[in-house]
Formats: structure tokens, sequence, C-alpha cells
């Protein structure tokens, strides 16, 4: 089936006694009791499928769950309360019985290279980095460096670097190192990890996924190999989604499908639109034939769809000017996060990549001229028309 017609029914719609709700409801129990202590045993030891406690697992979550490992075809999933436990436990259960060592993009989310330095690292996990575009570089990396996993983001923020996946996770492969893939970004509608050879994939089901900006929640999506310690590491560690959340996740990914395929063609319009202003020194998106990383995109992206991130550098623009335009801004909210119903806007050198270096953003090509741009669903020509009265400066 589709991915259009999985995100509906995926999950949903199981009989509870003699009626069937048509969407999973809430539930809000912290335990769940059965008749027979012979039947509370077997749950507590998987061996009969059922609820014991809620930080193991719950029938809302194991909805989202099942949807999730629908989405991005894997053997099991894991509903957790942000992106960054997500990737906090998929990293721990990759390093569990491996080197505690990871071999990481250079270009990532900036929490996630925060979790690497200041939360993993304190506790004996060694990082290291390299350009995940370049596969030659990743395998001799990984030859001298021997890392327990790999992690790499499908498309990086905010330049929008796309590093060949299947090449890498071939050398992955060939290594026995596991990989794991932040598709945030991407989404399972442009790209799906473990159909290429990753291990597993993470979400922040904050961004696309749920997508109306009212939800914080992350996903690990694993193969078969990984799940089994994913659960088990996460019953003990609780990095759990409340029932609450996962329900309102549930229905966002319902129509995100929707959304994405609407995000990307008014992307698309305002990257032309931006390509061709005064006022724009240089438009970072997909679509351009003349990106760095055009035959990988082809080569990975379906075709005609380029994600909704579009980044662009304002001509002969410092922060005071940057500022100028974006408090101009009417339509498009100015805010972290991306991947939402409404048109953002996020200043990296302030936002996301505060924390650099003024040597380190040059080298991520992080100008102080760059603002991001999530595109949103409204009309494309009010998306423009706002940049372009914002541009007036
Ligand atoms: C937002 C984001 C995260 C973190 O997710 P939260 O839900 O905010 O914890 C991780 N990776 C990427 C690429 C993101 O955009």
């Amino acid at each position: 089936m589709k991915i259009q017609t999985q995100a509906v029914h995926a999950g949903d719609r199981k009989k509870a006694g003699a009626h069937v709700p048509v969407t999973t409801p809430i539930y809000t129990a912290a335990s769940y009791s059965y008749e027979q202590m012979e039947t509370t045993d077997q749950v507590f030891a998987n061996e009969v499928p059922g609820y014991a406690y809620a930080r193991y697992d719950n029938p809302t979550n194991h909805a989202l769950e099942e949807l999730l490992t629908t989405l991005e075809n894997g053997a099991g999933s894991l509903a957790c309360a942000t992106g960054m436990a997500a990737l906090q436990i998929a990293i721990a259960t990759a390093l569990l019985d491996r080197s505690k060592k990871v071999l990481a993009a250079s270009a990532l989310y900036g929490a996630t290279i925060n979790l690497l330095m200041n939360v993993m690292g304190p506790f004996g996990v060694e990082t290291s980095f390299v350009d995940i575009t370049n596969p030659e570089a990743v395998k001799a990396a990984i030859e001298t460096e021997k890392p327990g996993c790999v992690l790499m983001e499908t498309v990086s923020n905010p330049v929008l670097r796309v590093g060949p996946l299947d090449e890498i996770a071939r050398i992955c492969r060939e290594a026995d190192v596991p990989l794991i893939v932040d598709n945030t970004f991407a989404t399972p509608l442009l790209v799906r990890p473990l159909e290429l050879g990753a291990h597993m994939v993470v979400h922040s089901l904050t961004k696309y996924l749920s997508g109306h900006g009212d939800v914080m929640g992350g996903s690990v999506t694993a193969d078969e190999a990984h799940l089994p310690m994913l659960r088990q590491m996460s019953r003990t560690a609780g990095p759990t989604l409340g029932p609450f959340e996962a329900y309102l996740s549930m229905r966002g990914i319902k129509t995100f499908p929707l959304r994405m395929e609407r995000q990307c063609a008014n992307a698309a319009a305002v990257a032309q639109f931006l390509r061709g202003h005064a006022r724009v020194e240089r438009v970072y998106y997909l679509d351009d034939p003349a990106h760095v990383d055009a035959a990988t995109i082809a080569r990975l992206l379906p075709a005609g769809q380029f994600g909704a991130m579009v980044a662009f550098e304002l001509k002969d623009a410092g922060t005071p000017e940057v500022f100028a335009f974006m408090n101009r801004l009417r339509l498009v909210v100015k805010a972290t996060s991306l991947g939402d119903v409404h048109s953002m806007m996020l200043y990296p050198k302030m936002a996301s990549h505060r924390d650099l270096s003024p040597r380190q953003r040059e080298r991520m090509g992080i100008r102080d001229s760059l603002v991001r741009l999530s595109v949103g669903i409204e009309a494309a020509e009010d998306i423009c028309a706002d940049l372009d009265q914002a541009l007036l400066f």
C-alpha cells in the first residue's frame, strides 16, 4: 500500500470487545490487571501479548508505534517523549554491546551534538565527526576509529546537504557497524532509510509527522536485530511518550503525506521566487540542479519532491539587516522548530547554531546573512508576498 493510505489506516481500529473504535482511544491507565495471576505472569514474561505497566507499553502508544513501523518499514518502533529522548535511547541501544564510540556526521542538529558531547561524553562515549557526504572518508574513519555506531541525518540543517545514505549503509553493513539515521527533515514520504540498509531510524515527531506545533514526541523504528534491546532498554530507562501526545501524534500523521506534498510544492515555488529576488544572494533548496549533492538527491528522493526546508542568504546583510527583515515578517512565524502547517523562520546564527564559534559556523557554511525557512501549507503566493514585503529594507 502507498504511504498516503498507510498513514490513515495503520495501527488504528483494533477490536475492543464487540465494537471497533474508528480512532484509537487515549488510554491513561498506568497499569493493567488480569483476572488470573498466571496471565499477569505471562504478560510480564512477554509470553503473551498484553499490557502490564504504562512505562513498558500502552495501547495508544502501541497503535502509534504500529503506524510508525508501517511508514518506515521496520520491525518495530518505540514512541518517546521527545526526538532527543529517541536519539539517546537509539544510540544507547546501538552501543550497548559495542565500542563506546560514535562516528557522527559533522553537520548535525545542534542538540544532537550537545547530547553526544555533553550528556553521553561524560559517561565515556567518545564521538568523532566525519563528512557524511564523502563515503571514502566514512569508510576510512570506520577503519581507524572502530566506532560502535554511525549517526547521520538524511538532510542536514541548515544548508541542506544530502549524504549517500545507501552507500553509507552498505559500508556500515560490510563493517558490521549499526547506522542510525535521523529522518526528521526528509520524513518517510521522501526517504525510508531502513529500506536503504540503515539499522535504526529516529524522528522528532514534533516536526512534520505531528505537524501542528502542539505536541512534542520522538520515535525510533528499528530493524529485527535491534528491536528487542531497544524495548528492553526503554522499559527501564523510561523515555516513554505520554498517551495524550501519542494520540495527537497519530492524529497528525493521518494528514502528514497530504501536508508534506503541499509543503514540498510550496517550498519549490518559494525557492523559485527567492532565486529571482534582487535582495537575495543565494538560495539553498534540494531542487537545484547545481546542488553539490545533486546526484545523490536524484537517486534517493522521489522525482519532483525535495522537502520543505529552504535556506537563503540576504544580499549585503549582517545581523542588523537580518533582524530588520525578520521583524517585518507578518505571516511567516519567527520561531524555533519546523515542519508545522504554518511557515516558520529561524536565524541559525542566533538559534540552532548559537553555541558554535564564528569560525565553526563559517566552516559549516552558516553566514550571518543566512536564514532558514520551514515552508507551511499556506497558499504559496501569500508566503512569497510576505517575504517580498519584508525584503524591502
Ligand atoms: C527537532 C529535531 C530533533 C529533536 O527533537 P525534539 O522533539 O525537539 O526533541 C532532532 N533532530 C532533528 C533533525 C530535529 O529537527
